[in-house]
């Protein structure tokens, strides 16, 4: 049984409000801190996947049913060639009976109001960047920008790919995230009809030049997209003379419908490119009583659509190790959990980088003897990695306490 009394989470992503939901099931007092002022800015952003792995971990803290209710459950992943060719039709259904909980696609919102009903809002400070903490044998002061400082026993630093509680605990010495060489143009398209696009396939398409497209039905009306493209590829893209929407659309006038048609459907301020980085997999996300999670910890590429399942993951094990923390044990157990949780995240890291470096071949004939190998062996080999990484026993680790108390050593060094 913990004796912590207050924990201060820095950051309401996925990440920070996972942790938050769970340090508040431990009974543990919880304020959360988030730079962006305003519940608007908060609930933005478009469509994503979560995989099996995520919802076995929401499980645990008992919001699975409340996400999996408004997500869609997918049936299939289908990968294609830019010709409209399959080359591989993963089935969902077997694995969803097996693990005992589904693959889904959602609105963030959704998932972001699922999260932020279990803290509760009250506990959600909004307009409060943190600038800085401190620490010592007493607890932890976080220091925002407005002059405010705050004080718990543990400082969560769930703030991002560019997180302010890294860099500080860096001493300002981290070099920037690593870009990956290429952009994500995402946005959520107003596209009726499931003969258009069926409701249950997350559809993932590899072309020429440099170029990828994703989609999946979100619900009745809504289509969720992601063009992406390599800088060589982008240089054809001219969003300066003319609307996103149109240079998309010349970009991939040659690919199968219904892509010109889910991108004509798409209002244009909704769609945002976003330029992809993750950072090298390395340790280093503790210090005293306080820990990295989530992108601030493990930023990965979106290649595996991890990284807010893996950002949940980390806040499930961080939050049950908590809870069975002590003060006297804190920095021991905040260092365990990275230790759970390392070799994990680096693999889906690494992963997700190289699986990214596949859609940066731009020629015909590397591209076609890549969709050949995609025929050949992703419905079997690249499949059965693909889940033995996502339902890995790891994800178990740390559930219990298993050295933390052996090596703790009290927080505030
Ligand atoms: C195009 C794209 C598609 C993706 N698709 C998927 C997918 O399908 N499935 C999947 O699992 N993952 C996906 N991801 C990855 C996923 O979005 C991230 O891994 C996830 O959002 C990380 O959550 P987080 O809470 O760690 O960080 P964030 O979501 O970045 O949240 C950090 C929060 O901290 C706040 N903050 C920042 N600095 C401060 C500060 N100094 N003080 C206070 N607050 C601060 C920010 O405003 C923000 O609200 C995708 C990513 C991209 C870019």
């Amino acid at each position: 049984m913990t004796n912590l009394r207050k924990a201060l989470v820095i950051g309401a992503g996925i990440g920070g409000l996972t942790a938050a939901a769970g340090l508040l099931r431990q009974g543990i007092g919880t304020e959360v801190f988030e730079a962006r002022p305003t519940p608007g800015r908060l609930l933005t952003g478009g469509g994503f996947m979560l995989w099996h792995n995520a919802f076995l971990s929401l499980r645990r803290i008992g919001l699975d049913e409340a996400v999996a209710t408004d997500s869609v459950r997918m049936r299939f992943h289908e990968f294609r060639s830019d010709t409209g060719r399959r080359l591989a039709r993963w089935h969902l259904d077997a694995p969803t009976r097996e693990c005992g909980a589904p693959a889904c696609a959602l609105r963030r919102s959704t998932l972001h109001r699922v999260l932020t009903e279990a803290v509760g809002e009250h506990r959600i400070r909004l307009g409060a960047r943190l600038t800085g903490y401190s620490q010592d044998a007493d607890g932890v002061t976080a220091h925002f920008a407005d002059g405010s400082t705050a004080h718990g026993d543990v400082l969560i630093g769930a703030d991002g790919l560019r997180s302010t509680v890294r860099a500080v605990m860096r001493r300002g010495s981290e070099p920037p995230p690593r870009y990956a060489g290429y952009t994500a143009w995402q946005a959520i398209a107003r596209l009726p009809g499931e003969s258009v696009v069926p409701t249950g396939t997350f559809f993932n398409l590899w072309g020429r030049g440099g170029r990828r497209f994703l989609y999946c039905r979100l619900n009745e009306n809504e289509v969720y997209w992601d063009a992406i493209t390599s800088d060589r590829a982008a240089r054809t893209i001219d969003t300066v003379r003319q609307p996103r929407g149109v240079a998309l659309a010349r970009a991939y006038r040659d690919w199968p419908e219904p892509i010109g048609r889910i991108i004509a459907a798409t209002d244009e301020e909704a769609i945002l490119p976003v330029s992809i980085h993750d950072r090298p997999p390395g340790g280093g996300w503790a210090h005293g009583r306080v820990v990295l999670i989530g992108d601030a910890a493990h930023p990965m590429t979106l290649n595996l659509s991890q990284g807010a399942g893996q950002a949940i993951e980390s806040a499930v094990v961080l939050t049950g190790m908590l809870g069975q923390a002590t003060l006297a044990d804190l920095a021991g157990v905040l260092r365990a959990f990275e230790a759970a949780r390392r070799a994990r995240t680096a693999d889906m890291v690494t992963t997700s980088w190289r699986i990214g470096t596949l859609g940066l071949v731009h020629g015909t004939p590397l591209c076609r003897l890549r969709d050949l190998l995609m025929y050949a062996f992703f419905d079997s080999v690249a499949r059965s990695q693909s889940y033995s990484l996502m339902l890995d026993e790891r994800l178990d680790r740390g559930s219990v306490l298993p050295v933390a108390r052996a090596t703790g050593s009290g927080p505030g060094r």
